[in-house]
């Protein structure tokens, strides 16, 4: 489900074309799988749909860990058994269809985000390759995602890949900075902002879009006391010779942000 199809850019699909695919429900994608990634969103969505809180349902179903580009926090479910089943499925049945991850929903169709020349985002959707099911049914993309209630989700997906690129170099910053016990402090600082604190909303994106402005605030603002004075241009350079100042802006001719679009593929 990870793997990109080769020339996939070539077949991008929009959100009106259509492609042919009919799941025969053997449940076979739901097994030896340890890569069913669980977004902030699809957090959300499981636990109001299970009643459940974020976290117990993590602590019971998921295993987390930190991104090794994004730095940011990771969740992805916790299989079981020696098939290395999803803990959701039973029977052979997804237990949580109407709400299952954004991964899931779209499969067989992938995601991700290139930028236009006019420097506007772009998402589109392709084929991610699988050769499960059969090719007898017709859908559009937009048909597809309404299925699982995921109409709205563009929206999401591009704030996730915008939240991604803002914290993550500064994340960055602060591995440089902070002693082991603090950095641990400070993830769990993130991983409640982006995942957890959404308890008495109803809407999930207005809350995360607050959430991920107030934890880049509270990061910059550390960032500026721990580094007072001095070059703070050289200070910030990483191992890799790239700039990983927060509020860089390109003009050290070195920035080492993270694009969207390289992320583009984050469910
Ligand atoms: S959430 Fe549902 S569809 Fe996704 S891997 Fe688990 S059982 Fe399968
Ligand atoms: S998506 Fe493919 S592998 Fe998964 S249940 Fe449907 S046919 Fe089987």
């Amino acid at each position: 489900m990870n793997h990109l199809p080769e020339n996939f850019l070539e077949h991008a699909l929009s959100i009106d074309d259509t492609f042919q695919f009919h799941c025969n429900q053997c449940g076979e994608c739901c097994k030896h799988r340890e890569d069913i990634l669980i977004s902030p969103f699809d957090l959300f969505r499981l636990t109001r749909y299970l009643n459940m809180k974020p976290t117990e349902f993590v602590d019971r179903y998921c295993t987390t860990y930190i991104g090794q580009n994004s730095r940011l926090p990771v969740v992805i479910f916790k299989a079981v058994g020696e098939e290395q089943v999803c803990p959701m499925l039973q029977d052979n049945h997804c237990s949580v269809h109407a709400a299952k991850p954004t991964i899931c929903a779209l499969y067989p169709l992938g995601r991700a985000v290139r930028v236009e020349p006019d420097g506007k985002p772009e998402v589109f959707y392709f084929l991610n390759g699988s050769t499960c099911g059969a090719e007898d049914e017709t859908h559009t993309v937009r048909e597809w995602l309404s299925e699982f209630d995921l109409r709205d989700s563009t929206a999401w997906f591009l704030a996730w890949q915008k939240a991604i690129s803002k914290l993550s170099p500064s994340l960055k910053t602060m591995e440089k900075l902070l002693p082991p016990k603090e950095l641990s402090m400070l993830y769990a600082i993130v991983f409640k902002a982006l995942y957890l604190d959404y308890a008495d909303v109803r809407e999930f994106l207005p809350k995360f879009v607050l959430n991920v402005q107030s934890l880049q605030k509270q990061i910059d603002t550390l960032i500026d006391k721990l580094m007072p004075g001095g070059n703070a241009n050289e200070q910030f350079v990483g191992s890799d010779g790239r700039c990983y100042r927060p509020a860089c802006t390109g003009h050290c001719g070195r920035a080492g942000r993270i694009s969207v679009h390289r992320h583009g593929w984050i469910g």
